[in-house]
């Protein structure tokens, strides 16, 4: 995301906390443009993102803390764990072989 100033009163405000923004106050901006299919055309679509500071700040937080948890993961997210399936030697029939987190990468 940009860091910006807003050089006037701002139409759009926080996307998170719907907080606006004045003139000369700090925001981040971000446009996310998505291709879609409909089968026959593709459509387009632009998605303009705004945060202020505080949210800007409190999501960089949330991965940041996401990463840490991930280098210590002792597997407690549960829903990280998958199942992984693969071929029994010899048989053209799957079975269940181990568990992997996906949170740490390792295997249970
Ligand atoms: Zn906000
Ligand atoms: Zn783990």
């Amino acid at each position: 995301m940009k860091r910006k100033i807003a050089s006037r009163k701002l139409k759009r405000s926080c996307d998170c906390c719907g907080c606006s923004f004045e003139k000369g106050e700090t925001y981040y901006h971000k446009r996310n443009v998505m291709h879609f299919y409909d089968g026959r055309d593709e459509i387009i679509i632009g998605v303009n993102k705004t945060k202020c500071p505080k949210c800007h700040y409190r999501q960089q937080d949330s991965e940041r803390r996401y990463e840490q948890f991930r280098q210590t993961c002792q597997h407690k997210k549960i829903e990280f764990i998958r199942e992984v399936w693969d071929y029994i030697p010899g048989e053209a029939v799957m079975e269940p072989q181990y568990d992997v987190c996906h949170l740490c990468g390792n295997t249970l």
